[in-house]
């Protein structure tokens, strides 16, 4: 099994060896993070990924935040900031929350799920390559703790001119963006691949 891995900060090559179970490898030259080892990783990543799209399921069936202003109440949804924000004339704004805060959030869990029950039943499937690289390269383009922070922020703002009654997929949400990063953040890539080698290299 090849163990050598390329460190980000400075290109030096280091042979990771035989970690073992729970510790992590740094670069002897320039002190970057290069890889974790948990034996029991994969079933980390699919117990965060399943928490992560029940939680987002939650988020999307009940009431993200409700106004209340002069006697009139308004509900809106997770659904419905995008769609709101293209009927105040901002489609293109619209269209990019949704798919950095739902859409590619989703995506990504979905692919862990496709790619930690494979690795950890030992199943042989053909898309665990496509499906861990399109992982890694969507990673940086998922905003869902930029979306929470940007509505905490806004919420100060609009509290001075309404109440603001936080609901049930308000909660939802920020738990999701907490867990979906736990998921993300197990999900080593180095692991990741020397366990689809493995599983390839098995007859
Ligand atoms: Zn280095």
């Amino acid at each position: 099994m090849n163990n050598l891995i390329a460190c980000h900060g400075c290109d030096l090559l280091v042979d990771v060896g035989s970690l073992e179970d729970d510790s992590r490898a740094y670069c002897p030259r320039c002190g970057h993070f290069l890889t974790r080892y948990q034996s029991d990783g994969m079933s980390r990543v699919l117990a965060y990924s399943i928490s992560a799209i029940i939680l987002l399921l939650v988020a999307s069936s009940f009431p993200f935040l409700s106004f209340k202003s002069a006697g009139l109440e308004s509900v809106m949804t997770l659904y419905e900031a995008p769609g709101s924000l293209a009927r105040y004339g901002m489609p293109a704004l619209g269209l990019i929350v949704a798919t950095f805060t739902i859409i590619v959030p989703s995506l990504i869990l979905l692919l862990m799920v496709m790619i930690s029950l494979p690795l950890i039943f030992g199943w042989r499937v053909p898309w665990l390559h496509n499906a861990a690289r399109t992982i890694f390269a969507l990673q940086s383009w998922s905003m869902a703790e930029v979306f929470i922070i940007g509505v905490l922020v806004s919420l100060v703002k609009i509290m001075s001119l309404a109440t603001v009654v936080l609901g049930i997929s308000f909660w939802a949400y920020g738990a999701f963006s907490i867990v979906f990063i736990m998921a993300l953040v197990t999900l080593d890539r180095f692991q990741c691949w020397q366990l689809i080698d493995q599983l390839e290299a098995r007859e």
